[in-house]
Formats: structure tokens, sequence, C-alpha cells
């Protein structure tokens, strides 16, 4: 594995300047995990240098043989997938089995990825004019800065550098302070599988602001490719105008997960709990953050989720059989209870959990009781704003019309769910929905085959799917006169 004390630039593993060093810390006893290199501007200075040294050569390697040096990472990870696991494990929280599908899951983007660089072709476009010809073809847009969050310590990573390596850019990656542990044993084994040095970086450093002044606004970064919060993507997005540097956003979302009367019940029942509880804990941009539940069905429905809710079994991510690990920090875990009791204090009811969890194995973690809240209306703050924790929030409607408006009543647009057994409300519903991503009687999110991002505030962009290349490219038109 990685000296996950060292940070990866050029091809070499690299101290801070002056040794600089900030606590990774396992969220679920607070023990410190690693002590990790902090970056500053010297290693801004040093990383962007070498991507664009590394970008000339890189750029005009074969898109296959570019895509045999992908698939040996792919493979590679595939080797190391439990160890990648336990990585994220410790420095992330979620379950260990949960971990486990998310490496397998992420390491598929470079094979995804490595086909299509072989697929970026062009066009040759009919001329108007006898004595000239057209032709367009896509170019690697140069380096690219790419700055991840905590909650998918491997599959924010690879969903970006893949399409970007494969296209044939090179990259700087600024991993989430929380979780830099999985990004720097994805570099060892790009440095393994045989990149050339300076195509892949990884700078770590806890001084997100100064990223944001340097490494973002560097005159030699063509491309950001950030996934995190809407407001600090609007940060970047501001000081990204000075220069126009091209953006792809992931960011923020306010899921609806909505049950018709005639849904197939218990399949929505086992949607609903796994959309909310069990990616993450509820700490993913496309969990369902909003359940909509038709009235003829709530009486059944709600008893039935909140017995569902209860069987599931928080604990530390070793633990075997655990379903809901630690929350990432106290001010993650402060803000799901406080909107919670927010709720509470608007009217909504409590029916489930909804609490700390201090006692014996929790003691020294961020656990927190899975929420359940009945009577919510729109207007409360869990409704409008994005939980990002252990907390369901159950809304009842009358009709179809009435609950796409209301679905579709929020800033963002990145994922939402419903489960209908009418195929004619099924296309109807699919259609109207303001989102990037429509769960229709499905509850699994995407694969990579197909683009992923975000509608309204939740994003710029599209990740996975032909898209997701086609994001880390240029588009040229040549004209050529034959005289
Ligand atoms: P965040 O605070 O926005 O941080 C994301 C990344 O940006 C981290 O690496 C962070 O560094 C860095 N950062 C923070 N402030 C910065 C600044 N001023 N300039 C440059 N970089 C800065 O988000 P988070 O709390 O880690 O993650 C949760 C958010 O991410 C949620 O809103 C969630 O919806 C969103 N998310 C979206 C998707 C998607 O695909 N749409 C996927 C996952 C998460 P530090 O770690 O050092 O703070
Ligand atoms: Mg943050």
């Amino acid at each position: 594995m990685a000296d996950l004390e060292r940070m990866y630039i050029n091809g070499e593993w690299v101290h801070a300047d002056a040794g600089a060093t900030f606590d990774v810390k396992n969220p679920a006893d607070g023990s410190i995990v690693a002590k990790v290199a902090n970056g500053a501007g010297p290693e801004i200075q040093r990383a962007v240098t070498a991507a664009h040294a590394a970008f000339r050569e890189w750029s005009v390697l074969a898109p296959k043989d570019r895509g045999s040096l992908l698939l040996k990472v792919q493979e590679l990870m595939q080797e190391r997938r439990d160890e990648l696991a336990r990585l994220v494990t410790l420095e992330n929280g979620k379950p260990f089995e949960e971990a486990k599908k998310e490496v397998q899951f992420a390491l598929g983007y470079f094979g995804w990825f490595a086909e299509e660089a072989r697929r970026m072709s062009g066009e040759w476009i009919p001329s108007p004019q006898p004595s000239k010809r057209y032709w367009v073809l896509r170019q690697p847009i140069g380096p690219v800065a790419a700055v991840t969050p905590w909650n998918f310590p491997a599959t924010m990573v690879t969903r970006k550098i893949a399409p970007a390596l494969a296209a044939g850019c090179t990259v700087v990656l600024k991993p989430a302070s929380a979780t830099p542990l999985t990004a720097l044993a994805i570099a060892r084994i790009t440095e393994v599988a045989g990149l050339p040095k300076g195509v892949f970086n990884v700078l770590t450093t806890n001084r997100s602001r100064l990223v944001g002044a340097e490494l973002l606004t560097h005159p030699l970064i063509r491309k950001i490719g950030f996934t995190g919060s809407t407001d600090v993507g609007k940060g970047i997005m501001e000081t990204a105008a000075k220069q126009v540097t091209r953006l792809s956003f992931e960011l923020g979302g306010n899921a609806p997960f909505i049950v018709f009367d005639d849904a197939d019940f218990q399949a929505a029942l086992e949607g609903a709990v796994a959309m909310k509880f069990l990616r993450v804990g509820g700490q993913s941009c496309i969990c369902a953050n909003r359940i909509y539940v038709q009235r003829g069905i709530a009486e059944r429905f709600i008893p039935a989720f909140v017995e569902a809710v209860a069987k599931l079994k928080v604990a530390p991510g070793f633990e075997p059989g655990a379903q809901i690990g630690p929350l990432i920090n106290e001010e993650t875990r402060a803000k799901v209870h406080s909107l919670v009791e927010d709720a509470v204090k608007h009217g909504a009811k409590l029916v489930s959990g909804g609490r700390y969890l201090t006692d014996g194995a929790y003691a020294k973690g961020f656990f927190y009781a899975p929420a359940v809240l009945t009577g919510v209306s729109d207007d409360m703050a869990i409704a409008q704003e994005e939980i990002f924790g252990p907390a369901a929030p159950l809304l009842v409607f009358d009709t179809e019309e009435e609950v796409v408006q209301r679905a579709n009543a929020t800033k963002f647009g990145l994922a939402a769910y419903f489960y209908t057994r009418d195929l004619a409300r099924l296309v109807r519903v699919a259609e109207q929905l303001e989102y990037g991503l429509v769960g229709a009687n499905d509850a699994t999110g995407y694969t990579h085959e197909i683009p992923f991002g975000g509608f309204k505030e939740s994003g710029l962009g599209r990740e996975g799917g032909h898209e997701g290349i086609a994001e880390y490219t240029e588009v040229k038109s040549v004209v050529v006169n034959l005289g």
C-alpha cells in the first residue's frame, strides 16, 4: 500500500515543505488512522507543473495504449479490493461490506473509460463548397484539477480521474481532507500499473481555501472537476470565471422518493429504506431526502417503514452485520439532529430514533439512531435542505399532479425516485421530474454506462456514460481549403 504520510507528485512520494501534516481520524472511534502530508503553495505549484509537463506525451499516446494502462489499474484495484475497502471503512466509517461494494463499483470506471478512449471519434462534415473539407475532432482539454468529497472515497475519485486520463488529460487530485487515504492508495496502484510520472498527482491538504485560491485558479489548469456542496461549488464557479476555466460539477441534492397507491408495496418499501439509509447511512447526494406517500396507502406504508427502519443495525463498520456506520463528524451529526428538532418544533412527529447514540461501542464515534418523522410539510427545513444523514421525513400526497409539482419545487435536481405499476403514469412522471437521474421502480442509483449529473443547482455536466469522457475534451473544427 501507499506510504500514507506522503503525497504523490510527479511520480514521487513527497512530504509537505516543513513536514506539515494533518490527522485522518476514524469516525467510529475518533482514533487517528494516519498523519497525512499537509500540502500548501509549493506543492500545488509542483503538482501543477508536473501535470503540465506530462500532458504533452500522455495526450498523444494512442488511446488504446492509455486504455491498456487504465485496464491494468482496474485489475490491480480488483486484486486489492478488500485492502482498499478497509481504508474506506477506516477513514469514512461506512460498513465494510458496503465499502467492498463501493470499491468494486469504483474500479469499474477504469474499465468503462479505457474502452471509451478508443471511441472518441470525430466527424467528417459534408462541405457546402466543393473546394473545402471540414472535420471535427475532440482533443484532451489539458491538465485537470479534481476535487472530491469524503462520502465515496474511492468512487468519487475514479469517476473523475478515469475519464480524464482516458481522454488524454493529466490530473492533480485534491481528495477530501477527511478521506485522503483511499486516494493515496489508488495513486500507488497507478504507479505500480506504470502510469508515467506526472500524469496523476495527489495533493493532500486540509487547507481547502488555499486550494481554491492557488490550484483551481492556476493558469495551467484547464478544467476543474468538482464534487461537493452547492455552496462551495458556487464559490469555485466565481473564481473560475476569471479565466473561464471549464467546469464539471456534481453538487448537492434533495431527492424526492414517491410511492403511489398502485406501487408494488414491498419493492417500494425496500427501495425507500435502502435509498434513505443504506448508502453511507444517508450521507449520499442521491439519497432519498423527502419520502412522499399517496394517501390511500399511507396508513399501511408508514408503520411498515418504521418497522423496517427499527431493524437496521447501527454499528462500527467492521462489526459483522453493520448496516449504518457513524456519521463522518460531529458537525454532520449535529446538522442532521438540528433538522430533526426543527421539524418537531414545527409540528412533525418523531416516530422512531432521532437521537445521539452514545453508549458502549458508540461512545467515541458519531452514531445516530435512524430517525423517522411523520406529518412533515414541504416548508420545513428538513424537506428543503439536503439532510445528508439517517433521517427520513414522510409526507403524504393526494394526486399525481400535486406530487410532481411538490417534488420539483426545489433548487436541486439530482436524483428522484417513484414507484407505480401504471405504465402510462410511469412514463408521464419520469418525463416531468426535473432531475438528472430518475429511478422508476428502482432505487439502486446509476451505473458506469449512463451519464450522471444534476439539473438546476445540483451540477453542471455529466459523469459516466459517453458524456463522461467528452467533459474532458475540447471540440475543434478544421476547415481545409483545397484551393
Ligand atoms: P464540500 O465541503 O463542498 O467539500 C468537497 C471538497 O471540496 C472537499 O475536498 C473539500 O476539502 C473541498 N473544499 C471545501 N471548501 C473548498 C473551497 N473553498 N475551495 C476549494 N475546495 C474546497 O462537501 P463535503 O462536505 O465534503 O461533501 C458533501 C457534499 O457533497 C454534499 O452537498 C453532497 O451532496 C455533495 N456530493 C455530491 C455528489 C454528486 O455526485 N452530486 C456526490 C457526493 C457528494 P475538505 O475536505 O478539506 O473540506
Ligand atoms: Mg465540507
